[in-house]
């Protein structure tokens, strides 16, 4: 695992990254800026290796390279080590903004001596036209004027410059921001994905603190859902997964976190909740599940129903993530094979006060 990065240590990464891009005259975009990022900090050999090579040979970095660059980074932000560099690219990005932010107080000022400048020269150059011999003072003082007002044009147009790199970091950090919310969540139903339900999962059971504070899971799985899709569509069927997803979102709350597991099963943990908690909440979604109606839009035919069964287990307080979803997944067969619509409760675990289980098929 890498060591985290310090604020400061960002901070001369983002402004290495910017003084290459300056020498090699190339636009500062998030884009190219997330390349030279990764490149100064040494963050992945192929980037630097490609760079190096670049470098060495005197390449120019055109518009298709920085381009190929990009895509080359996007790639490795997008693979399983995805969530680290995010977290890298964002602290990246602040520090770019801080440095940059910096930089423009810097040239401000700069900018406003340029200015006070000027105008001191200006006024002895008035001056200096009433004396008659001083003509070639004269022209020397008023080529003055006329670079000091130069350098102060250059000083606006860098810090215009700096100002656009600015807002577009600040569009690279909300960016980021979505693309890892996105990364988390399950396109269909908005639910958090199978990704996120692990990482919440991993964090119930370290904050439960050994069973400490009471955490339940509930494994979820639509019945007999092969055969609605058989009968009236994928589509439809989509359609009923996010009919039962909206039930689960209407059913939980607070800190619980309901989850689309993956194809038509679902999970919700439940912090502070135990088995008897857990198996209320559960039958009350069977119960909701169970009494909507699905009808086809485009005829208002009623197509009936779907029900859902329900294996729910209390964390055991020394058992891994794994072991808990194992036991809520073999309550969930115990549910199917009792009859379908219905919750089973996992055995093993806390000492159970319920036995449970909500209608019949
Ligand atoms: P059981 O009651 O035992 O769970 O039976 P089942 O038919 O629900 O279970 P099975 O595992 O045999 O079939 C699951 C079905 O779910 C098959 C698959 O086509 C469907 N499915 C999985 N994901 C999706 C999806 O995203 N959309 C749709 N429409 N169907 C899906
Ligand atoms: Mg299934
Ligand atoms: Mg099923």
């Amino acid at each position: 695992m890498s060591q985290p990065i310090s604020a400061e240590e960002t901070n001369n990464f983002a402004k290495e990254a910017m003084a290459h891009m300056a020498r090699q005259d190339i636009a500062p975009t998030p884009d190219n800026f997330m390349v030279w990022y990764s490149y100064v900090a040494k963050k992945d050999p192929d980037i630097c290796q490609r760079i190096d090579w670049m470098l060495q040979h005197g390449r120019i970095f055109d518009a298709e390279e920085c381009n190929g660059l990009y895509l080359r980074c996007m790639t490795l932000a997008a693979s399983e080590d995805g969530e680290k560099r995010d977290t890298a690219l964002q602290s990246a990005s602040a520090g770019v903004e801080k440095s940059v932010a910096e930089v423009m107080a810097m040239l401000d000022e700069a900018s406003a001596d340029a200015e006070r400048y000027t105008e001191t020269l200006t006024s002895a150059g008035g001056e200096l036209a009433s004396a008659e011999a001083a003509g070639a003072v004269r022209k020397i003082v008023s080529n003055l004027v006329e670079e000091t007002k130069r350098v102060a044009d250059q000083n606006r147009k860098v810090n215009d410059r700096l100002e656009q790199s600015n807002r577009e970091i600040a569009e690279l950090n909300e960016r980021i921001t979505d693309a890892r919310k996105e990364a988390m969540c399950d396109g269909l139903t908005g639910l958090d994905n199978r990704r996120a339900f692990d990482l919440a999962l991993g964090r119930a059971v370290a904050d439960s603190n050994g069973g400490a504070s009471e955490l339940s899971l509930l494994i979820l799985d639509i019945d007999h859902f092969k055969k609605f899709n058989d009968t009236h569509g994928h589509l439809l069927g989509d359609q009923v997964i996010k009919l039962v997803a909206k039930c689960l979102t209407d059913c939980t709350k607070g800190h619980d976190t309901a989850a689309r597991y993956g194809g038509e099963e679902f999970a919700i943990i439940l912090p502070n909740t135990d088995v008897e908690g857990a198996v209320s909440v559960a039958e009350q979604i069977c119960e909701i599940v169970a009494s909507k109606r699905i009808r086809r839009k485009a005829t208002g035919e009623n197509l009936g129903g779907v029900t859902i069964s329900i294996g729910a287990a209390q964390f055991g307080g020394s058992e891994s993530p794994e072991e808990l979803i194992e036991r809520a997944d073999t309550a969930l067969y115990a549910a199917k094979n009792a009859g379908r619509n219905r919750v089973e409760v996992a055995l093993g675990g806390p000492v159970l006060r319920v036995v449970a289980n909500s209608g019949g098929a």
